[in-house]
């Protein structure tokens, strides 16, 4: 019988019930949706089903067709793949089969179906929906269910999300899964990088993508690599000639590695397929490059292994916001995917997105790449641009006129991030594209203002492109960076320094101090002419406390060390299974990292300085994680966490709250705290940071670019001559120095003043079952 909620007029109405299928290519992520939408669903008052084995268990029903409870998706988060299975349904293409599907859901009295897969399924979704009324009519006609029985499904509610490794679905920027697969991409680049070094050889990669060369290119991005090949965009016809000629370039330089990437669909201009093997016939060529050359194609590793940071964040955000807007749908509303621009989660008629990347395909497959290119999302073209700019193929091809090319010092401030030495590869490589002269300031505005005098050109030095052209997948600061601030070097001392190296800009990476520094430049602008020529921050700190951006360089990476560490000790408590870690996050008095980590591992509470911690907090949490354990019958093999940012309070640290835990939990369970420190910086930086460190630079040298040579007059009347780059909701923007200081910024905390990541601290709370509590004043 279906269960029933008593409503507010006494009346007894439905509970709705919402279906949950993973279908297509299984990716990393998909399991966090499941989790997410099953608690969503639950906490929001409705049923939660599981459809197992994708179409397919639509179609058999029975078995298939799952209700789960809260606790059926606990630990989900940290597994590879989709733990509901998933398959390719020939059955579901026919109308019979659909049918029979159609059947089984009214059976099974499910209002609504969340599917989470890739075009095809997406596709599938829609006509499903599209056929929905025939359906019934035929079911109802040929005796299958009685007209009563349909009555109340007249109309089928589905909301797609996108799992895919390819990130091949227009209208969306990352699809679910595809970002877990360009970690692992770039990790093995990375590996095979050093054995190719060793023995100076040349590596073709060939990496997923039939129609899709997002992942190709974002490694080439990510990797630096010499030669990429993807298939919305094919080389011109003397690609042979072009790749050879820059790799003998490269390797005249001095290069003792040669990494070509190449996407499953690579061809060239006419369809003609370009496969790993031509490219290492030439490469190989006795008569060419001669190059020791090896093939090396990654297969399904890419698509294995658990989902990184930001794909928990993703699969988790957008399944609860597919549940909302199954809720929220009515009979009017258009069928609709979620989908997530730069940083934010939106829905988007799921149709329109699916034609435009069937449009994608047939562009390619009618050779018209011109369009195909401008079909997929201005991140990709951003990015190919980024690459290009960021190779030797055009370091020479951009060059501005003499009397416009600028000398511009790059500097680091605050502590190292990951994805700082990639942002500074990308604004060198782009300055020689454009005749710039970029100039290495050494260790910060200390380095800058103490090495001056006797040793005036040691901290100050042009760069080496060869040097920094290996800094793609560098972690911490290949220039050094220091936390002095310009007025405690001596202001007066720096803007004589900028005069007498003459520069024309400031291009600086770095955290909160970097910011303060820019701030402090822009104030002294006054009293010291040298001060106006234009300044770009690009925030860099796992902090991402950086007024002016909802992210900053570095954090991601710091996500994925958190996520990891807290998967192991989480694991490490399986053979006790009752344990609860409390453990301590950086980040300042920033709780993102803090919230977003626990977001990626499942927390049961995470404590945060904007929120502070009371005694109340505490005792309404050590009370919740007794009814957990009471009511745990070991079906959870692994321990429970606790998130605590180190300065959420000046009393309460993780060690104290492990104590109160251990105290209270009266041997029932134990606790201990933990604290990973400065493994949170990293070691690599994640992929995702040095594809952003990369664009965003090159978006900050073209914006420094904007102003040119002498322009003390503009610098000084335009606000943006003092910017500071950022992700902003859905775009890229860069404010002011001037709003940011004073509207959003919060001086004593160190940090924005409203952040957009609230809203995820009360996703956490939910999924975690944590029981909701009053905000201390
Ligand atoms: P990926 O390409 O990332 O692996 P996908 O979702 O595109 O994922 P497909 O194999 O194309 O993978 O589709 C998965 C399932 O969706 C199919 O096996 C089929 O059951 C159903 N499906 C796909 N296209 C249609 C369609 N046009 N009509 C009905 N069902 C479809």
């Amino acid at each position: 019988a279906p269960s029933a909620t008593p409503a507010t007029d006494g009346s007894v109405t439905r509970k709705k019930k919402i279906a949950i299928m993973t279908s297509g290519g299984d990716s990393p992520g998909m399991n966090g949706v499941v989790r997410a939408c099953v608690r969503m669903a639950i906490h929001l008052d409705c049923d939660a089903f599981c459809v197992y084995e994708g179409y397919e268990g639509l179609v058999r029903g029975g078995d298939y067709i799952r209700q789960m409870e809260w606790h059926d998706v606990r630990g989900w988060l940290s597994e590879g793949g989709t733990l509901i299975g998933t398959a390719r349904c020939m059955e579901f293409y026919e109308r019979p089969g659909r049918m029979k599907a159609a059947k089984n859901m009214i059976l099974n009295g499910i209002d609504a179906l969340i599917i989470c897969g890739g075009d095809g399924s997406l596709t599938g979704a829609d006509r499903f929906r599209a056929e929905w009324p025939s359906l019934l009519k035929e079911l109802v006609d040929t005796n299958q269910l009685t007209a009563e029985e349909v009555a109340p499904y007249s109309h089928l509610n589905i909301v797609g999300l996108v799992g895919s490794i390819d990130n091949d679905l227009s209208g969306t920027d990352a699809t679910i899964g595809c970002y877990s697969a360009l970690a692992r991409i770039c990790e093995m680049v990375d590996y095979i990088e050093a054995t190719a070094s060793s023995h100076s050889r040349a590596f073709v990669i060939e990496v997923m993508g039939r129609h899709c060369g997002w992942l190709a290119l974002m490694a080439g991005v990510a990797t630096g690599a010499d030669f990429i090949f993807i298939p919305e965009k094919p080389r011109e016809d003397n690609w042979r000639e072009e790749m050879c000629a820059v790799i003998q370039r490269h390797r005249t330089l001095g290069k003792r590695k040669t990494i070509v990437i190449v996407a499953e669909g690579a061809h060239d201009r006419y369809g003609n397929r370009i496969s790993p093997e031509m490219i290492h016939e030439l490469l190989a060529d006795k008569k060419g490059l001669a190059l020791d050359t090896r093939i090396t194609t990654l297969g399904h590793v890419q698509r294995g292994g658990t989902a990184v940071a930001y794909d928990r964040m993703l699969s988790t955000l957008q399944g609860v916001e597919a549940v909302r807007a199954v809720i929220e749908a009515t009979p009017e509303t258009e069928t609709c995917f979620i989908a997530i621009t730069e940083n934010k989660i939106v829905r988007k008629p799921l149709m329109e997105a699916v034609q435009a990347t069937k449009s994608v395909s047939k562009a390619i497959e009618a050779h018209d790449f011109d369009l195909a290119m401008s079909l997929r999302d201005t991140e990709f073209s951003d990015q190919y641009r980024s690459y290009m700019m960021t190779t030797t193929v055009q370091l020479d091809k951009q060059l501005l006129p003499t009397e416009k090319r600028m000398k511009i010092g790059f500097i680091n401030v605050g502590a190292p991030a990951g994805g700082m030495n990639a942002a500074i590869r990308a604004g060198v490589a782009y300055c020689l594209s454009r005749g710039h002269e970029p100039i290495a300031i050494h260790n910060g505005f200390a380095g800058f203002s103490r090495h001056h005098g006797d040793k005036p050109l040691g901290a100050v030095r042009p760069f080496d492109w060869l040097e920094v052209d290996g800094w793609a997948s560098k972690g911490g600061s290949e220039i050094g960076t220091n936390r002095e601030l310009p007025s405690e070097s001596g202001m007066e001392e720096i803007a004589n320094l900028i005069e007498q190296y003459r520069f024309d800009g400031l291009f600086l990476i770095g955290g909160f101090e970097a910011f303060h520094a820019v701030s402090q430049l822009r104030k002294a602008r006054d009293q010291y002419p040298s001060l106006c020529i234009p300044m770009a921050l690009l925030p860099a700190t796992v902090s991402n406390n950086v007024p002016g951006t909802e992210y900053s360089l570095g954090s991601d990476t710091c996500l994925n060390e958190l996520v990891s560490y807290c998967d192991k000790i989480k694991q490490s408590a399986s053979a006790t299974r009752r344990r609860v870690f409390v453990i301590e996050t950086q980040g300042g008095k920033c709780g993102y990292i803090a919230t977003v980590a626990g977001l990626g591992v499942g927390a049961s509470a995470v404590y945060t300085p904007e929120e502070g911690v009371s005694l109340d907090m505490l005792a309404a949490d050590v009370r919740h994680l007794k009814e957990v354990f009471a009511h745990d019958k070991g079906q959870s093999r692994a321990g429970r966490l606790i998130l605590i940012n180190e300065k959420s309070s000046n009393v309460y640290n993780a060690k104290l709250i492990a104590d109160i835990i251990r105290e209270e939990a009266h041997n029932r369970f134990e606790s201990r705290d933990s604290i990973p420190g400065h493994v949170q910086q990293g070691g690599v930086p994640s992929a995702m940071d040095r594809c952003r460190a990369t664009r965003l630079a090159i978006k900050c040298i073209e914006h420094i670019e904007t102003f040119g040579r002498n322009a003390h007059n503009r610098v000084k009347k335009e606000p943006l001559s003092a910017a500071v780059i950022g992700i902003k909701g859905a775009s890229v923007v860069f404010s002011p120095m001037e709003t940011l200081e004073a509207n959003e910024t919060d001086w004593p905390n160190r940090r924005q003043k409203a952040s957009y990541w609230f809203d995820i601290k009360e996703v956490v709370d939910v999924l975690g079952g944590r029981p909701l509590h009053r905000t201390p004043e």
